[in-house]
């Protein structure tokens, strides 16, 4: 991969982070960040985030880290991960927010390819980290940040509040490239060993701005929003750096919450916006159907679901409760890592149609964000019709694609194209559609069946809290689909029940051969492990 040595700003007026969290602060004095914690509610301003990351900035120089450095942090979502992801990448540095729920040969991995020279962690990982310090002794520094909780009996030079404080307040902001490094952020690794993805400043921010639009998820500066996603997978989606942008308060919720604790967020912060993976929405849909009092999230507006596809009865469900409308994303964390959104109705065309029916089009993974280019190719390279029938394999293009450098990549195709792995059609009005990913497709006789589309049906019936369908090698067949479901509270289901009401929709050939009941494991970003699954009833 290209070294990036580029930190001096070559061009005028270089598109910077810093000038997001300037903007933003500058603007909404009023709004800020909330870190919920179990121990209580931390809030800061907007001005004081921006003063916060000058001093943390400064802190960090004095300590060591030095522009193109990169720093590690095994954090969860609270004010203290967000400060860094502002103040490292302003610096010149890249920050490498490492997944705490990786395995710790993973982690490992991890820390060492990133070549971390610095690693922020939170007090609660004190036992990994001392095992870690032994095997990683290329890194310079382990920092731990405490909790707020603990912080006053810390060491002060080893607190959080008493790491910040030892910078000055008179940082002098750099002038870096655009083209600098700003984040290395790993995939999650549920198709191998984890990638490194190198973010920079200029991929960020456009990928910033296209989240603000209107036709992708319409951030604007009334917005609370609400980020489920941890900021060790791809920055919370970048929703941190959009809210800093517009001045939308941001809501950071602990790492256990429950659906119940994340209805009672939403209630009491008034929360308009939230971003998740479908499961995070599944554990708060069943939260509320168990709720014995009322809960009133009558501010919720809008609920991003990526990582994986919703379904319809989770689509009806958000817009029948709530009125809200239930956004579908598609994402990688090659692409910095939103790549398409589904709004209802971002044409007239569909502002036209019944409510039902634009329910429909956000079973879709949507358009792509502006700066992204997509196309479906066939076997030859040649792109397929956009008939919403003809499946092929998804390709992104674009400066949100690798930080801009995918031509750098050697998987890259002609022309820039960076092949997704996924499976997709598109329709005549440039709408998405991902079918299966092309490891999870099942082959049948010689047939191709998605696993997803599968999915969809079974996961919209209302005994199943979650299925996931893999294939099972198979003498006659090669491979056969078996489904995997967790059962709602209190449900039933049988094989013959399923596939009945699955007949109703899809051939004979293409119903599951099985069906298992067990706890469906999940990735440390809270997807389906489906390797697992296959590993083990393959
Ligand atoms: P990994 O590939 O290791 O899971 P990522 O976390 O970057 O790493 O996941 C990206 C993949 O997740 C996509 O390539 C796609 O297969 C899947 N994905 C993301 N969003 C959706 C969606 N809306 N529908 C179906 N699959 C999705």
């Amino acid at each position: 991969m290209r070294p990036y040595p580029r930190l001096v700003a070559t061009r005028p007026h270089p598109l910077l982070l810093r000038s997001l969290l300037f903007r933003g602060a500058s603007i909404a004095p009023a709004s800020g960040v909330v870190s919920t914690f179990p121990s209580g509610t931390v809030r800061h301003s907007w001005p004081e985030i921006r003063d916060r990351v000058g001093h943390l900035a400064a802190s960090l120089a004095r300590a060591g880290v030095r522009p193109g450095d990169r720093v590690g942090t095994l954090l969860w979502n609270d004010h203290r991960h967000l400060e860094l992801a502002f103040a490292v990448p302003c610096l010149g540095a890249a920050i490498h927010p490492a997944n705490p729920r990786l395995s710790d040969a993973d982690l490992e991995w991890t820390i060492r390819a990133a070549k971390d020279r610095f690693v922020f962690y939170d007090g609660e990982f004190d036992e990994r980290i001392a095992a870690l310090r032994l095997r990683l002794p290329e890194v310079e520094r382990w920092i731990r940040c405490g909790s707020p909780a603990t912080a006053a009996s810390d060491p002060p030079s080893d607190s959080w509040e008493g790491f910040l404080g030892s910078g000055s307040d008179r940082f002098v902001w750099p002038d870096l490239d655009e083209d600098a490094p700003m984040a290395v952020c790993f995939t999650s690794g549920t198709t191998g060993h984890p990638k490194e993805i190198v973010y920079t400043q200029r991929s960020s921010y456009l990928h910033t701005l296209g989240l603000a639009l209107t036709d992708t998820m319409n951030l604007s500066g009334t917005d609370v929003a609400l980020a489920v996603v941890p900021i060790f997978h791809a920055i919370s989606w970048g929703l941190p750096y959009a809210a800093a942008m517009l001045g939308a308060s941001l809501v950071l919720p602990h790492r256990r919450s429950s659906g119940a604790d994340l209805l009672a967020t939403i209630e009491s912060e008034q929360v308009t916006l939230a971003i998740g993976v479908p499961t995070v929405w599944s554990s708060l849909m069943q939260a509320a159907r168990e709720a014995t009092a009322a809960v009133n999230i009558r501010h919720l507006r809008r609920v991003v679901c990526g990582g994986g596809a919703p379904n319809l009865e989770m689509i009806g469900f958000f817009a029948r409760q709530y009125g809200a409308e239930l956004i579908h994303s598609w994402g990688m964390t090659e692409i910095n890592p939103v790549g398409t959104m589904g709004r209802h109705a971002a044409t007239a065309e569909e502002l036209a149609l019944d409510a039902a029916d634009r329910r429909r089009i956000a079973l879709k993974a949507g358009r792509p964000m502006p700066m992204l280019e997509v196309e479906v190719i066939d076997e030859g390279g040649q792109p397929v019709a956009h008939d919403d029938r003809t499946v092929g394999t998804l390709v992104v293009r674009g400066p949100t694609v690798r930080g801009g450098f995918a031509s750098e990549d050697p998987s890259t195709l002609p022309g820039g194209w960076m092949p997704t792995g996924d499976v997709a059609t598109i329709d005549d009005r440039g709408r998405v559609t991902i079918r299966d990913r092309e490891k999870d497709l099942i082959k049948s006789g010689g047939e191709w069946i998605s696993s997803l589309a599968l999915e969809r049906l079974i996961g919209a019936m209302p005994e199943v809290a979650l299925v996931a369908v893999v294939a099972r090698k198979d003498a006659k067949w090669e491979e056969r689909p078996v489904a995997v479901v967790e059962l709602a509270e209190g449900a039933s289901l049988d094989l013959a029940t399923l596939r009945a009401r699955l007949a109703e929709t899809l051939p004979a050939w293409q119903l599951p051969d099985d069906l298992v009941f067990r706890k469906i494991p999940l990735t440390g970003t809270g997807k389906m492990d489906k390797k697992a699954l296959r590993a083990e009833l393959g």
